[in-house]
């Protein structure tokens, strides 16, 4: 072995759902959003000719956009490409300390990627065994506190009331509330963050926005967080979001109405379906998110995973303890639910 070997850092990488190629398939494996961005985006102009000159480093079109739609002052808002360059920013930015972060067993599996990355310690306290938040679990010293909610893969929403009990045990550290799916359930952590000067709130425009290839997410919290934020990130890469990113996430922002239909559209969807595959023997977790999590009373889940896949039918499968008997079915178009529905009723009747 070379000598540089040494100095290379090892990691073990965040193994991302699976963008197959081929695109007869069924994808309902990364949570995308089934229905296509706003017209609104869709007639956006992008000046070819700009995209010589480097973007606003500030982001301020977007910013400020968010800004207004949210109530909050554009000093409160930071932008990233996609909630995972905000999550990692946020880990590079507030986790500093000696003592060991705290997230759920279950959950967003880039966490404790992060961690290791960053050579930040972290202790992951279990859920209940109905995949339930423990909050006295936070109640001890910590480094740090991120979780999502509603969480994943689980898909379980926790009430605001815990969220921010959490929040409030622990004024001495951050406490990340990451809300990739609020949008498909749930009250936000948004209405504490005037109450609360250690919470910072984080989404993205890759779920209930529609957007997944563009790259968008942020964070809502106080100026002084954010500002941190922001000086971390001009520390690193200053012109994070790209000219298109910065006009068609402006203007998908000022498409509330497609935005609300959508997003009730893939709702309806879900209970739809759950109801659909409950006869079958199929299980899901009470989901608030774009998808459910599933499991069947006697087929193993990876085989139904496998069986899936060789049909053109993309799951997600998490071969991890308490966890590896289910499946996350990402939510989409009524048709695509039928066709999924049917083959696991054919699957099931010819096993
Ligand atoms: C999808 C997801 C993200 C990341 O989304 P981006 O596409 O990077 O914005 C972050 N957190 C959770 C819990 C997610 O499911």
């Amino acid at each position: 072995m070379a000598a540089w070997s040494d100095n290379i850092r090892k990691v073990e990488p965040y193994v991302p759902g699976e963008q197959p190629k081929d695109t007869d398939v069924i994808k309902l494996n990364t949570n995308e959003n089934p229905y296509g961005p706003s017209q609104r985006v869709k007639n956006a102009i992008v000046d070819i000719d700009t995209l010589r000159l480097y973007p606003d480093p500030t982001a301020s079109a977007l910013v400020d956009v968010l800004a207004e739609y949210h109530g909050v002052d554009p000093s409160q808002v930071f932008v990233g490409v996609g909630s995972d360059d905000v999550l990692a920013m946020s880990f590079l930015t507030f986790f500093n300390s000696d003592k060991p972060i705290l997230f759920p067993d279950i959950t967003y599996s880039f966490y404790d990627v992060w961690a290791e990355l960053f050579s930040i310690p972290y202790e992951r306290p279990a859920l209940d065994e109905n995949f339930r938040l423990v909050k006295e679990n936070y109640y001890r010293e910590n480094g740090g506190i991120v979780f999502p909610n509603p969480n994943a893969p689980t898909g379980i929403y926790e009430d605001i009331k815990n969220v921010e009990d959490i929040v409030s045990h622990n004024k001495d550290s951050i406490v990340i509330v990451d809300e990739a799916y609020i949008d498909f359930g749930g009250e936000s952590a948004l209405g504490l963050i005037d109450k609360y000067d250690n919470l910072v709130v984080v989404r993205t425009f890759s779920k209930s926005r529609s957007m997944a290839g563009l790259r968008i997410g942020y964070a809502i919290s106080n100026p002084v967080l954010i500002k941190a934020l922001n000086d971390v990130k001009y520390s690193y890469n200053s012109y994070t979001m790209n000219r298109p990113s910065l006009i068609m996430g402006t203007e998908s922002v000022k498409d509330d109405e497609y935005f609300k239909e959508t997003v009730s559209k893939v709702v309806a969807t879900r209970e739809r379906f759950v109801e659909a595959i409950k006869p079958l023997d199929f299980t899901c977790l009470p989901s608030s998110a774009n998808f459910v999590f599933a499991t069947h009373k006697d087929i193993p889940a990876k085989e139904i995973f496998q069986a899936a896949k060789d049909a053109h039918i993309y799951v997600r499968y998490f071969d991890k303890p308490r966890i590896d008997n289910y499946l996350r079915i990402s939510i989409g178009t009524d048709e695509e639910m039928d066709k999924f529905t049917e083959f696991l009723t054919n699957y099931i009747q010819e096993r």
